[in-house]
């Protein structure tokens, strides 16, 4: 309890005992009790002290009430009694209070009282026959010795509570094992002048390794001052301050809570109330452990068990937010020490979250690792297919070449059989008496063109056999590489009586990929359908036909050929398809490899009318990048 102390004598518990000897002698008549039922449950008075503002009271009431709840599953009858003899401690009140209590529980005898604080303990030892008589009385909140002060009757059963200065100062002593000065505050009221008493005595010894001052007599501006001017190395010991020296009424720890704000020291106090107030901390009964120790005693009581006093338990209690402002160190605090507002680490505070956190970055670490390896292995294999693509293109485009190269011989014929007519035009012009010069001029120039168009023929040949070990990405147009690709097989599909015709629908159709490489798929489809058309008996017509559809550069190769067997309109992709005598089968699987490479899509029909039509479709430059 705040107001229960040990050890000392408390003559202020005297003076309030002999005002209660004397309201007994006034005797009354009480109610007589009427029938009792056996089996009602168990009533219980609990008597506070003072109001209901005082934390100490009211936390130990609050945790009893809860004990004993608990324990007998709500079955028990509770009553509370706010005495407030702190303000109205006159012996007329006090017997009026005890005459009136005795009148409203005539009908409601308890079975037990619970005295909280010395004075409630008073109250009910000289009220106990009007109030009480049949109950057992449980007084706790204050040392034995001061129950010894004001002779507990018999039967009365106390869990004491020793609030022990000494212990207090010493725990401030290691906390601070430098200090030099030694303060002791309390209030002006009989009880804070008796706790100075109490401490006096109680520190003689302590206090002689200090510098001691004791701060009394004061209002609570000058303690507040006093405590603003101390020296850095002091200990500040907090008592009680109910009542300063210009008569105001405190509740302590709202006191105490002001003086600490300003102390250029720190302040130390037996009251677990204190702790929030800024003071660093104390032994003391937490008033919760209080409130328990007596919830059992009460139930024992109840359950006719033979019960004797008790002392509750107590312990050191510190605020780690006060250790951290006053730079204390932890490592000093006694074994046990409660720590209130302790930041845990965040170690203490979250390890579980900081184990499944590192364990998931741990776990993040490892798919990563594994992803950028896998990374490596894809571009490795990616670069070893790309590799093996090119080769086959190349060996494709070889092939193309192969195929190509008796048309190819036969074109170049022509260009170069003109010039060896117009060079031998040219001989016999001149060698005629008056030479036709501008005749000759214009023999000259076909000569030239012609030598052009024989060197473009074996320029598309070279560029249809260079080999390549890298992809040569450009921006070029779709119809330019289509007209080049007619231009290389008009000569062999002369030879074979087909008609080529182009059908180019777009200005220009701006694609980016390996220009040699679209073109050996544009020759792989013209090729195949002239194939296809091999046996035709009607019109033998190859068409090429660009344009732009839905957003990509299109390509259709359509011929008037056998067309293709419905169920194999989409696995003639596949390597190794053929019908051909000296075929491969590789030829549209290679187109296709170098159709997706480029982000496009290949594709195959029939018309209805007879033949197929080979699409590809092309992302437009720009447009679409892919990453290759
Ligand atoms: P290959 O030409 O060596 O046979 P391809 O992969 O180029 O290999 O062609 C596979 C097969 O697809 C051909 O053998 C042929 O049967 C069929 N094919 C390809 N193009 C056409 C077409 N335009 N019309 C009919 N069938 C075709």
């Amino acid at each position: 309890m705040a107001l229960g102390k040990g050890r000392g004598r408390l003559r202020r518990d005297g003076a309030l005992l002999a005002l209660l000897v004397v309201s007994t002698s006034v005797t009354f008549a009480a109610t007589p009790a009427p029938p009792e039922d056996a089996n009602r449950a168990p009533r219980v008075l609990i008597l506070y002290p003072y109001d209901e503002r005082i934390a100490a009271t009211t936390v130990a009431g609050e945790a009893l009430r809860r004990r004993l709840l608990e324990a007998t599953d709500g079955k028990i009858d509770l009553f509370s009694e706010f005495l407030d003899l702190s303000r109205f401690p006159e012996a007329e009140h006090v017997t009026r209070l005890g005459r009136y209590l005795a009148v409203k529980y005539a009908a409601h005898r308890p079975d037990v009282v619970v005295a909280l604080g010395k004075e409630s303990a008073s109250f009910i030892s000289t009220n106990r026959a009007t109030i009480a008589p049949e109950a057992k009385i449980v007084a706790a909140g204050f040392g034995n010795s001061t129950a010894e002060n004001f002779d507990l009757p018999d039967g009365v059963i106390g869990a004491f509570t020793t609030f022990d200065i000494l212990k207090t100062a010493e725990l401030a002593r290691d906390l601070q094992p430098n200090a030099r000065h030694l303060y002791i505050l309390g209030g002006s009221s009989e009880f804070d002048r008796s706790w100075l008493a109490t401490a006096r005595a109680d520190l003689d010894a302590f206090s002689r390794s200090y510098e001691t001052t004791y701060l009394e007599n004061l209002t609570i501006e000058e303690f507040i001052d006093r405590a603003a001017h101390v020296p850095a190395d002091s200990i500040i010991l907090a008592l009680t301050v109910f009542k300063d020296r210009a008569g105001r009424n405190f509740i302590p720890r709202e006191a105490i809570g002001k003086i600490a704000a300003a102390a250029n020291a720190p302040i130390y106090g037996p009251y677990e109330t204190y702790i929030d107030s800024g003071v660093v901390g104390g032994n003391t009964v937490t008033f919760d452990t209080l409130g328990e120790t007596v919830g059992d005693l009460v139930l024992d009581s109840i359950a006719g068990k033979s019960v004797g006093d008790i002392q509750a338990p107590q312990t050191f209690i510190v605020d780690a937010r006060q250790l951290g402002r006053w730079g204390l160190t932890e490592k000093n605090l006694p074994a046990g020490t409660i720590q209130m507002y302790k930041q845990k680490s965040l170690w203490e505070e979250h390890w579980l979250a900081v184990t499944g956190g590192f364990g998931v970055v741990l776990m993040q670490a490892n798919i990563i690792a594994a992803l950028l390896l896998e990374r490596r292995r894809r571009r490795e294999a990616e670069s070893r297919s790309r590799l093996h693509l090119l080769e086959a293109v190349h060996l494709n485009q070889s092939a193309t070449a192969g195929a190509l190269s008796s048309s190819v011989a036969h074109e170049l014929n022509q260009p170069l059989s003109a010039i060896r007519n117009n060079a031998e035009a040219a001989s016999q012009l001149l060698r005629g008496d008056s030479p036709d010069i501008e005749l000759i001029k214009q023999i000259l120039l076909d000569i030239e063109a012609d030598d052009q168009r024989a060197g473009d023929i074996i320029t598309r040949m070279r560029g249809l056999l260079k080999k390549r070990s890298e992809i040569e990405l450009q921006e070029f147009d779709l119809n330019e590489v289509t007209s080049t690709a007619i231009r290389i097989i008009h000569g062999e599909a002369e030879r074979r009586g087909i008609s080529l015709a182009s059908d180019q629908k777009a200005d220009r159709l701006p694609v980016r990929a390996d220009k040699v490489h679209l073109q050996q798929v544009v020759l792989n489809l013209a090729t195949n359908a002239m194939d296809a058309m091999l046996d035709a008996v009607a019109e033998k017509k190859l068409t090429f036909a660009t344009s732009l559809a839905k957003g990509k550069a299109e390509l259709c190769v359509t011929d008037t050929g056998k067309g293709i067997p419905q169920e194999r309109l989409t696995s003639i992709f596949e390597p190794f398809y053929t019908t051909k005598h000296t075929g491969t089968g590789l030829g549209l699987s290679i187109a296709r490899a170098i159709v997706e490479i480029y982000g496009g899509t290949i594709s195959a029909e029939n018309r209805p009318e007879g033949g197929a039509i080979f699409n590809v479709a092309l992302p437009l430059a720009g447009r679409e990048e892919r990453a290759l």
